[in-house]
């Protein structure tokens, strides 16, 4: 190596450097996988220790054309070399920042009219929330401000986003402010619905729930709902059948906007450019990030529709300019990765090839592991599957405490060579490789993920 050895590395990392989502005492006793990764190509990452692994989880389901792609990080590099920054307040932009606004309103689902840029998924889900009580506010309806979200949902760490995901880890022992968010049920068949139960039966329960809860918080009081295409880090879990156009329903019913957070399924994921496409949703607000530059620079995005467009429109001409922005809003270097990538996505027809290997990974993980006594569902969509791992099969017993069986599947995947990730709550491996996954990759997944659970039964 070059640069300082890899025992400095590890001593200055875990001396100096505050990981997020991490299990603080076991990285300081040496318990974490403390990997330093050094390059990419493809679906497959490398390390320092030279060890190079399948990355059946595209990073964090954002390495959306793979790694090591030349032509974003040329994209990048020239557009450093003649602007590295300047801001988009006030009507100034860049031109990278301007081709990229195009590109997403093009590419996104009717109706849609307009694209703020941030740098997370959570930042991006906190311009929702304001937006929609600003929107209210200009509206003259300021009683109408809560906002609807599913348990189980994931919509970033923040302030209110922390608070808008459904998973009790992240608002645990943080104070978060609860206070304007509801949360529904989740949209689980496997776990949540009473067995005798059809799935378009659960469907209308959930439904059934979502109106109970609006009707005694009442209508004038709810201002959005809040929800992924298919619950992603709570599981990857594809709603029951018929979940989508009976929430619409109810959401119209009582004028109430809807979000569509398509961080993970925005650009291909499901194989359609926009997850709103495939399930056939109308959103007011649709949030982007991840898929939008695979990764190779920080961006997200909220895309606005038409109708609420005016309302802001309205809004300035009553109250001035919007008081909200980012002073990396729309940052050109990060935009030309995005206008790259974009441009990746259409040439290398990954949304074809999500449509043809994601159903062959999961064919393949069902053939192999349907009949093996721990394994309870193989689920998915698009480029996007799902292994949920149960105590007792018949009785469909989970395991208490969860997520001991699934770290360690986890971890037994990753000696024979592929990253796959425990799910945060229950015991599910999860998958969301590159976009551009071949299907004797594909292969190479399902046999480690057989192997780790054969091992670790
Ligand atoms: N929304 C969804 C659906 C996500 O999956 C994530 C991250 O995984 C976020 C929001 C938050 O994005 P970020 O981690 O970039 O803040």
């Amino acid at each position: 190596h070059s640069g300082p050895t890899d025992n400095h590395l590890h001593a200055w990392d875990r001396d100096h450097f505050f990981h997020p989502s991490t299990h603080m005492a076991q990285h300081a006793r040496g318990e974490t996988p403390n990997r330093i990764v050094t390059g990419g190509e493809g679906v497959y990452i490398v390390d320092r220790d030279g060890r190079r692994s399948l990355d059946a989880f595209g990073g964090l389901y954002c390495v959306n054309v793979g790694y090591g792609r030349k032509s974003i990080a040329d994209a990048i590099a020239d557009q450093a070399h003649k602007l590295a920054y300047y801001h988009a307040y006030a009507g100034h932009g860049s031109e990278p920042s301007i081709e990229l606004a195009k590109m997403v309103i093009d590419r996104a689902p009717k109706g849609m009219s307009r694209v703020f840029f941030g740098l997370s998924g959570s930042d991006a889900n906190e311009t929702n929330i304001k937006l929609i009580w600003y929107v209210n506010n200009v509206l003259g309806r300021p009683e109408k401000k809560k906002i609807i979200s599913r348990w189980r949902g994931y919509h970033g760490s923040g302030l209110m986003t922390g608070s808008l995901t459904g998973l009790a880890g992240f608002h645990n022992l943080f104070d978060l402010p609860l206070g304007p968010i509801l949360h529904t049920e989740a949209p689980y068949y496997f776990r949540r619905a009473d067995r005798s139960l059809t799935e378009e039966q659960f469907a209308d329960f959930c439904a059934a729930r979502l109106e109970e809860m609006i009707l005694a918080e009442g209508p004038d009081t709810i201002a959005a709902f809040v929800g992924e295409p298919l619950l992603g880090t709570g599981g990857i879990v594809p709603p029951p059948a018929g979940y989508w156009p009976k929430i619409q329903a109810v959401l119209k019913k009582y004028d109430i906007l809807l979000v569509v957070d398509e961080v993970i399924t925005g650009f291909g994921r499901l194989g359609t450019m926009f997850g709103s496409d495939f399930y056939g949703l109308e959103p007011d607000l649709i949030t982007i990030a991840k898929g939008l530059t695979s990764a190779y620079a920080p961006l997200s995005g909220v895309i606005v529709s038409e109708k609420l467009w005016k309302i802001l429109v309205e809004g300035s001409d009553k109250f001035g300019p919007i008081g909200h922005g980012w002073t990396y809003s729309s940052h050109p270097l990060c935009a030309a990765a995005g206008v790259a990538n974009l441009q990746l996505i259409d040439e290398l027809d990954l949304l074809a090839n999500v449509r043809e290997v994601g159903p062959y990974l999961r064919g393949a993980l069902a053939e192999a592991l349907a009949d093996h006594p721990l394994v309870g569902e193989v689920r998915g969509e698009g480029m996007l599957a799902a292994v949920e791992l149960v105590k007792d099969k018949a009785d469909r017993v989970f395991f208490d405490p969860p997520n001991k069986v699934s770290v360690r599947v986890a971890s037994a995947m990753l000696e024979r060579g592929v990253i796959a990730r425990a799910m945060p709550q229950g015991d599910i491996i999860g998958f969301a490789p590159p976009l551009c996954l071949t299907r004797e990759e594909a292969d190479i997944v399902v046999d480690a993920t057989r192997q780790a659970i054969e091992a670790v039964a």
